[in-house]
């Protein structure tokens, strides 16, 4: 299987502050797609996007319509409209998918893939910088019923296959790791999961399903919060499972046994949100560089985290792995008192702080990955910060920074 089908991207010059390389993304049918997947105007009066379906009841025509309800296209709200099923084939050409499953969170995309492998008896592999409500899902849905779970180092590679169990169901992935950034390395990890028969799922929020085709690796799950980069603007809740061939029916049928459903608004506005991907991630990448390479160079700041950066220990992983970078990364600052820091958070004009990220606007926040975590250390020396790279002019953005590191001092 080729590593990936994208062209690779020349990051030679990612390191030096003002020369970001725009990606060499290009990934030229999943551009097409994104243009074209889902649309079917000739279905609805030739209007360019799918109309918003607000629907509840179908209505079939005949009685021998009704009784073969079961295999028609549309014939429940609960069990999906034209509206859903046009961003699930979106989702599914974006992340070369059989089928997409959707969620009313990213959220709920974690916990449906997790709950639909429990059974008595089993055990979960997470890596122990897991996205903090994937560990929670875990602790306080799973861990209840009698479910073990083994929180891994996220470096651990192939050495994964020594936690694996005849009772292991789910490999989970986070590339990279949330607040943290660490690269696992996926095709170590996939390779003794599919030795071992095992389903893996990854959390393909930050790549915002552009940058890294897991499916394409052997990944049985490709999850996502459709709430950051696919929706893009800051303006609605949504998830998606992404899914190879021989995983979709059964996710389909037990997230439809859940009651897992989506509003129309919101699948339209993702939908809507996906057809800008493309030039949005572009713009992440290249800003997040520009931005990530000025703050290497700051004496305020401690380590910069950033698999895309040439001196990030994950950066080898990204570049087998990935075609570009988003906006999200990480850096720590020398230990600083709480009003310092609020001296220089309170001043920041562009950046907003907030949780989430993935939207057309920039965002700071300190973190505290050490309360994450409970099988490997998170002491880096100083306050870890989670900073995401908007769409604004890079160059306001480092002014905003600059101005607010003098504030520290
Ligand atoms: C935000 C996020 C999620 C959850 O998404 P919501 O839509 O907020 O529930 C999942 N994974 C990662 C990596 C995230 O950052």
């Amino acid at each position: 299987m080729p590593p990936t089908p994208f062209p690779s991207l020349d990051v030679t010059a990612a390191a030096a502050p003002r020369a970001a390389p725009l990606p060499d993304t290009a990934p030229a049918q999943v551009q097409t797609a994104l243009c074209h997947a889902g649309r079917h105007p000739q279905a609805h009066s030739g209007a360019v996007n799918v109309p918003v379906f607000h629907a509840s009841t179908i209505l079939f025509p005949t009685l021998e319509a009704l009784d073969a309800k079961a295999s028609a296209p549309v014939r429940y709200g609960r069990r999906g409209t034209p509206t859903t099923q046009a961003l699930e084939e979106a989702v599914s050409a974006l992340e070369g998918a059989v089928g997409t499953v959707l969620t009313p969170s990213g959220a709920m995309a974690i916990t449906v893939t997790l709950l639909a492998h429990a059974r008595p008896g089993a055990h979960y592999l997470i890596p122990d910088n897991v996205y903090g409500p994937c560990r929670h899902a875990y602790t306080e849905l799973l861990q209840p019923m009698g479910i073990d779970c083994t929180f891994y180092d996220p470096q651990i590679g192939a050495g994964i296959a020594r936690l694996v169990r005849p009772e292991t169901v789910l490999i989970w992935i986070e590339p990279p790791g949330s607040q943290t950034f660490e690269m696992p390395d996926i095709r170590a990890i996939v390779d003794v999961a599919r030795a071992h028969g095992i389903p893996t799922a990854l959390d393909n929020t930050w790549s915002g399903g552009l940058f890294l085709q897991p499916l394409a690796m052997g990944v049985t799950y490709s999850v996502q919060a459709g709430t950051k980069y696919l929706c893009g603007h800051s303006d609605v809740m949504s998830g998606t499972i992404a899914c190879a061939p021989g995983a979709h029916e059964r996710m389909k049928t037990y997230a439809a046994r859940l009651g897992v459903c989506v509003g129309p608004d919101d699948a339209y506005l993702v939908l809507r949100g996906m057809r800008t991907l493309i030039m949005r991630m572009r713009q992440h990448h290249a800003a997040g560089l520009q931005v990530a390479a000025w703050l290497q160079t700051r004496p305020e700041v401690l380590r910069v985290m950033h698999p895309g950066l040439a001196s990030d220990p994950g950066h080898a992983l990204w570049r087998r792995d990935f075609t570009g970078a988003s906006g999200l990364f990480g850096f720590v600052l020398k230990p600083v008192a709480r009003p310092a820091l609020a001296r220089m958070m309170d001043g920041l004009r562009y950046y907003g702080m907030g949780s989430s990220w993935g939207g057309f606007e920039s965002l700071l926040i300190p973190t505290e990955p050490a309360k994450l975590r409970s099988s490997t250390e998170w002491a880096p020396g100083g306050q870890s910060m989670r900073i995401h790279v908007g769409l604004e002019d890079p160059e306001d953005l480092i002014r905003d920074l600059e101005a607010g590191l003098a504030r520290l001092n």
